[in-house]
């Protein structure tokens, strides 16, 4: 078999044209836990990724297809890279060669054209975690000291790296203002006593959209505030709005609109192929607590209130729409559009760094009203549990409880359950 494809590759080469198919672009995106690599493409390519050791390498082999992009290049303080070079293979195959400065796990998949690209293959690189295991520890302990006895503010800057978000008339990426706005949040509300920024992203790279609710989680975050800009067609359309989460459908067409764009993110940025327990989601969310609700209702009508101070608001009432990044069950959570970046006027605006602290400003404020009717919890609140458990034939509540030492008072509390009645196949939330 090997001899024949040897044969058959030696003969081919001295016929075969040069390939018609191109990588056109290459870029990366830097996050604190990867770096993606992304080859804009003119079509999809069968393509095979594999690593070395000593210097450590990743092979990346592309087949019929012809290198026209520029390789970037890599500031000496990358984690991950130091140098990339390509050559052709066979006349008409790609190999690009990737040098690192650690050993990674390597992702490949391709992405579909949209709006802003073409075809796309991406690459992450997970470094390998040291045997020390270091960094896992100091994550965690940060998390944890970062709580102390205050409140957790989690600020998600909408998109970023390979995906832009909406862009302006002057060519202003929402991802660009508003990490801004986030940025100038954080700062603000880490000159709170009583209060301490968790900022989802801080830099220029693509977080999945349930990866950021993950994020927010495991800083302990007491709200979520995810920020972004509007866009529309009409360029008169302009104004501030706040959402919240809606199940049952969203309050106009236009937050449908909307929502279904912003969702289409992660179709975009590329998502996480860790992101796969939509089933488990689906039934956490179905127990979402009608407080984490009434919670995001309150603190989005305090926003909203305050953000009329800065300007024009789009709606004058707090908008529901089925946004994914608003789904924690556990976590209040609401959704910033600061304004729209499809009209000149707002575009402008938001550049602008003066406007940017002004709108932060107006968040801060209804933040610090929603939280002057909180108590800080003394005790460990119930949150998500950090174990599920999937109903047998013959389960019982109260066996269930009994088996995971938790009272069944507890137990029904956790899961939002006015009764005791459970089904076969529903999963159910053990609190710690
Ligand atoms: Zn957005």
């Amino acid at each position: 078999m090997l001899a024949l494809a040897v044969f058959v590759l030696s003969v081919s080469a001295t016929v075969i044209a040069a390939p018609s198919e191109k990588v056109k672009s290459l870029r990366f995106w830097t996050a604190p836990d990867h770096t993606r690599l992304v080859l804009g493409l003119t079509s999809p390519v069968e393509h095979k990724v594999f690593s070395l050791d000593n210097p450590p390498r990743l092979v990346l082999d592309l087949n019929n297809i012809k290198f026209e992009a520029t390789l970037p290049t890599f500031s000496t303080g990358h984690k991950v890279v130091n140098l990339m070079r390509q050559a052709p293979r066979n006349n008409k195959d790609l190999r690009v060669v990737i040098d690192l400065k650690t050993a990674v796990n390597a992702k490949s998949f391709i992405l579909k054209p949209n709006a802003n690209y073409g075809h796309r293959l991406v690459i992450d690189l997970y470094p390998k975690k040291n045997k020390s295991g270091k960094k896992p520890t100091v994550v965690k302990k940060s998390a944890n000291a970062a709580k102390g006895n205050k409140w957790v503010v989690a600020i998600d800057a909408g998109h970023g790296g390979e995906d832009p978000g909406a862009k302006g008339y002057r060519g202003t990426r929402e991802k660009v203002v508003v990490l801004a706005i986030a940025k100038k949040l954080a700062a603000l509300v880490n000159k709170q006593p009583n209060m301490k920024a968790y900022l989802v992203r801080s830099g220029d790279y693509y977080i999945g959209l349930r990866k950021r609710m993950e994020k927010a989680r495991k800083a302990k975050a007491d709200l979520f505030v995810s920020i972004h800009a509007d866009a529309f067609k009409d360029q008169r359309a302009r104004g501030s709005s706040v959402y919240v989460l809606s199940n049952r459908g969203a309050s106009s067409e236009a937050a449908r609109w909307l929502a279904n764009s912003e969702n289409a993110a992660d179709l975009v940025g590329g998502v996480s192929l860790d992101d796969k327990d939509d089933m488990l989601a689906s039934v956490l969310l179905d127990l979402s607590q009608n407080h984490t609700e009434d919670a995001s209702a309150k603190v989005a009508s305090e926003v909203l209130k305050n953000l009329k101070g800065v300007g024009h608001v789009h709606k004058k009432q707090v908008q529901r729409a089925g946004f994914m990044v608003l789904k924690s069950p556990d976590i209040p959570s609401i959704l910033v559009e600061t304004a729209f970046i499809s009209n000149k006027n707002e575009e402008a605006k938001l550049r602008s760094s003066r406007h940017q602290l002004k709108m932060a400003n107006a968040i801060m404020k209804g933040v610090k009203a929603y939280f002057a009717h909180q108590r800080l919890p003394s005790a460990p609140t119930v949150r998500v549990a950090k174990a599920t458990y999937k109903i047998k034939s013959g389960d019982t509540l109260s066996a269930i409880a009994l088996r995971h030492h938790v009272s069944l008072a507890l137990l029904k509390k956790a899961n939002a359950m006015r009764s005791s009645k459970i089904k076969v196949g529903q999963i159910i939330q053990i609190p710690s």
